[in-house]
């Protein structure tokens, strides 16, 4: 490790003492996108590449679960469970871990079973996950009942948060915004955006960035309404942002107005795309030969053009985009993007 990396590492040194799985191949590029740049004729352009993290197509949840079945495997669990949608980016990273770790995995996805398996669904099964269709109950609601059914039959079961959002979660991304620090002068760069959906990924950044005293403006495109929730997603980032620095000991307390959520690009709903982010999925293919996903970062990206089309960023400064992956999810909206 070089020094800015030691000094940077050294403002929360209890990460370093956390057990943890190595699943990622860290640290992910991060690259200029220059054609895109010049065909809005913004500012420049930076992606941080965590579609790359390497675990089974890569996306945000590796960095999360090498601290969460890190946790896991330090507390002799042998079968981990999660739950999400269909096509959770979160639970295929998580079967894939669960796999090269030796650990049974078990998904509760919502809805009802496909006639025909795709995208991430079909790599769920690929990695030998035991998939559990649970129709309405979209949230892990039938977790508990699973757990006991697996005690009962000798198992030792660790339940994996929504989304790998949690404060062990949320470490995986402090470490990341610590790794973004060690390759990029941050004092060029005025607005860094992504996607923002269980929060693990926000409050991280959010911690990193404080902890080194950025300036930068950090700010997480919303991409479901959460509805029927019973507090709003900004309220939930920041009980998740406090409590993951008081699991640190960090003597830090964030306030409600730290949490930048934008929530102007939500209006149709959960993936549901709507033309600007069909536009922004195709733009960013063409001219730079990246995927972006329908869900999540096709979201965010829109917002992040949009932005930068209404000359609402600073020209002189660079902006930067943090990819946090969910291509394998294309394939399964194929009637959508195009
Ligand atoms: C899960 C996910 C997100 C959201 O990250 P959170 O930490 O859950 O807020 C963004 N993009 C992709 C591709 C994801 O899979």
């Amino acid at each position: 490790m070089n020094c800015k990396a030691d000094f940077i590492m050294q403002k929360c040194s209890i990460l370093q003492h956390l057990p943890k799985a190595k699943l990622g191949y860290l640290p992910t590029p991060v690259i200029k996108l220059e054609n895109l740049s010049r065909i809005l004729g913004g500012p420049d352009i930076l992606m941080k590449r965590d579609d790359l993290t390497g675990l089974a197509l890569g996306g945000n949840k590796t960095r999360k679960l090498e601290y969460i079945l890190g946790d896991a495997l330090k507390k002799g669990r042998d079968t981990v469970i999660t739950a999400g949608a269909q096509q959770s980016n979160h639970c295929r990273q998580t079967a894939a871990a669960a796999a090269k770790l030796g650990l049974e995995c078990h998904l509760l996805l919502g809805g009802e079973q496909p006639v025909k398996l795709n995208g991430n669904l079909l790599l769920d099964e690929l990695f030998g996950a035991h998939i559990h269709f649970t129709k309405e109950n979209r949230k892990g609601e039938d977790i508990p009942n699973l757990v006991e059914t697996l005690k009962l039959s000798g198992h030792k079961p660790y339940v994996i948060h929504y989304g790998g959002s949690n404060e062990l979660g949320a470490c995986g991304f402090i470490e990341a915004g610590f790794e973004l620090a060690t390759q990029l002068d941050v004092k060029n760069l005025s607005h860094v955006f992504f996607a923002s959906s269980s929060g693990g990924t926000h409050a991280g950044l959010m911690i990193a960035k404080s902890l080194l005293k950025h300036n930068y403006e950090l700010t997480g495109i919303q991409i479901d309404k959460a509805e029927g929730e019973t507090i709003s997603f900004k309220h939930h980032v920041h009980k998740l942002v406090n409590s993951t620095s008081s699991f640190l000991n960090l003597q830090q307390n964030y306030a409600i107005n730290e949490v930048l959520l934008d929530k102007g690009y939500l209006e149709t709903g959960y993936g549901v795309l709507t033309e600007q982010e069909k536009e922004a999925i195709q733009l960013l293919a063409k001219s730079e030969g990246i995927l972006l996903d329908p869900v999540y970062t096709g979201r965010a990206f829109a917002a992040m053009v949009d932005k930068i089309q209404k000359r609402a960023l600073p020209i002189d400064k660079q902006v930067l985009f943090w990819h946090t992956g969910g291509a394998p999810s294309l394939f399964a909206y194929s009637g959508a993007i195009l």
